[in-house]
């Protein structure tokens, strides 16, 4: 198969397909090309879907059109040790009411529906062919090999939206050949079968409402944290962990899966469910100091191929920045089509508009969270922190209480020490 196209995009995840939507709305002739046999079939996350204010622009009625799970109305963060737990959770009237905060989501549907829309507005969509190749005219980028299909595509702009590992930034010199193991996580899901009444009573929920809790101390000690979110008539729970940290502890993430669920604070939450599948995938945590170059000549980097991903340790978003990227990437190469000019230069207006966006302004202003994250205190002395002191307030033995301010200092003394508490609090207040 050999064809042209004014643009081609690779990778139809979310930001592939947000940005072939934006190009086939501006007429561009615009290629999609997915390695997978539909968009979406292996891709996977959390997860919570984040509001989209680019695609509410172009349909209105988004949230009504997609294919969503349950809107979520409750978070919650417990601290877990061996045996104790300490839990909390917000759940603001607002988050109940529409514009909903945030929904579960399963990838396959939502990523399939979001590509099918780009081919409605007219791109060509072309799956189970996988990019191997990046094919040069003049020293310039001028289209690709694919290797399910056999043959070239031509453009004179490409969009790399083929995730973390993007083949294409590497292979265009936009970013390192290697990355830093301290910058990217892996996540590891396990998807539990469970009837809707069920969940909705466990979790305290009613009609469509869902609950998203996080959990720190659940990890053995690997820098990392777990996550559980309810869709209609499932569980999505698993831990994402620091590729460093996980490396030298020795351990496996599916070992340490299996040991998430069985403790006594987490089986509980999942007794009944049956496990129907289990997943894996990286994210690019670095934020803002592991992004690549944005542009180069007949090039644009998009999604988590560009490292768009906000890991703060309260939120994780990704998809909402992947989308946002892409639709951007798709306003700025249909205005290069019209001049004619497809230089690195000319591109330049995409990084414009991402200076301008919420992506580039929350990923510089978090800048800091990633380093903050790599410390090991937070994943096990913290959580054996808050469980202690939270016991001895609501032990009532029938003996004088101690003082509250002399236990804080007292339990803070003797799991991290007054110079680290410090230090983390100077910490966090930089970073958040
Ligand atoms: C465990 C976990 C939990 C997460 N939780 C959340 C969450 O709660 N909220 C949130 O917003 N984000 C979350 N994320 C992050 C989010 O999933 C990503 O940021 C988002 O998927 C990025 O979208 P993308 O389109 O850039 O890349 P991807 O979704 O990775 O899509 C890339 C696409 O490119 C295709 N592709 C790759 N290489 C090629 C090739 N050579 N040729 C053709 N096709 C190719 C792939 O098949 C895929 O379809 C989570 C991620 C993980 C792993």
């Amino acid at each position: 198969m050999n064809r042209n196209f004014q643009a081609i995009v690779v990778g139809a995840g979310p930001a592939g397909s947000a940005s072939a939507l934006s190009m086939a709305r501006a007429g561009l002739d615009v290629a999609l090309v997915e390695r997978g046999t539909f968009p979406g079939e292996k891709n996977m996350f959390g997860g919570m879907l984040h509001r989209l204010p680019g695609l509410e622009e172009i349909f209105p009625d988004f949230w009504d059109r997609a294919p969503l799970e349950r809107h979520i109305v409750k978070k919650g963060v417990s601290f877990l040790t061996g045996d104790s737990s300490f839990n909390t959770v917000i759940e603001p009237g607002s988050f109940d009411r529409t514009p909903y905060n945030g929904y579960t989501i399963f990838r396959p549907r939502f990523d399939n529906w979001l590509a099918q829309e780009a081919v409605n507005a007219g791109a060509t969509l072309i799956t189970s062919a996988t990019v191997d190749e990046l094919v040069y005219k003049s020293g310039r980028p001028d289209g690709v090999t694919i290797v399910g299909r056999q043959g070239e595509l031509h453009a004179p702009v490409i969009v790399a939206a083929d995730g973390v590992l993007s083949f294409l930034a590497k292979k265009a010199g936009l970013r390192q050949p290697v990355f830093d193991p301290g910058q990217i996580a892996v996540g590891v899901k396990a998807l539990l079968d469970m009837p809707r009444e069920l969940i909705d009573e466990r979790f305290g929920l009613a009609r469509d409402q869902g609950f998203a809790n996080e959990f720190v101390g659940c990890t053995e000690g690997v820098r990392g944290g777990g996550f559980l979110y309810t869709n209609y008539d499932s569980l999505s729970i698993g831990l994402v962990f620091h590729l460093g940290s996980l490396r030298t502890s020795g351990k496996t993430p599916y070992d340490l899966l299996n040991e998430f669920l069985k403790q006594p604070q987490v089986a509980k939450l999942v007794r009944g469910g049956r496990i129907l599948e289990y997943s894996a995938h990286l994210i690019p945590e670095g934020g803002y100091d592991m992004m690549p170059e944005l542009t180069g000549d007949g090039i644009l980097v998009t999604g988590d191929a560009a490292a768009l991903c906000n890991a703060t340790g309260l939120n994780l978003e990704g998809i909402n920045l992947a989308v946002e990227s892409g639709l951007l990437a798709g306003k700025a190469v249909a205005e290069v089509c019209r001049k004619g000019d497809f230089s690195k230069r000319s591109l330049e207006v995409y990084k414009e508009l991402m200076n301008e966006s919420h992506v580039m302004k929350d990923l510089k202003q978090y800048r800091k969270a990633p380093h903050m994250l790599h410390n090991d205190r937070i994943y096990s002395a913290y959580p054996e922190l808050v469980c202690q002191i939270m016991e001895q307030i609501y032990r009532i033995e029938g003996t004088s209480k101690k003082n509250l301010t002399k236990l804080f200092i007292q339990s803070a003394k003797e799991k991290i020490g007054l110079g680290n508490l410090a230090a983390d609090a100077f910490s966090a207040w930089r970073s958040l």
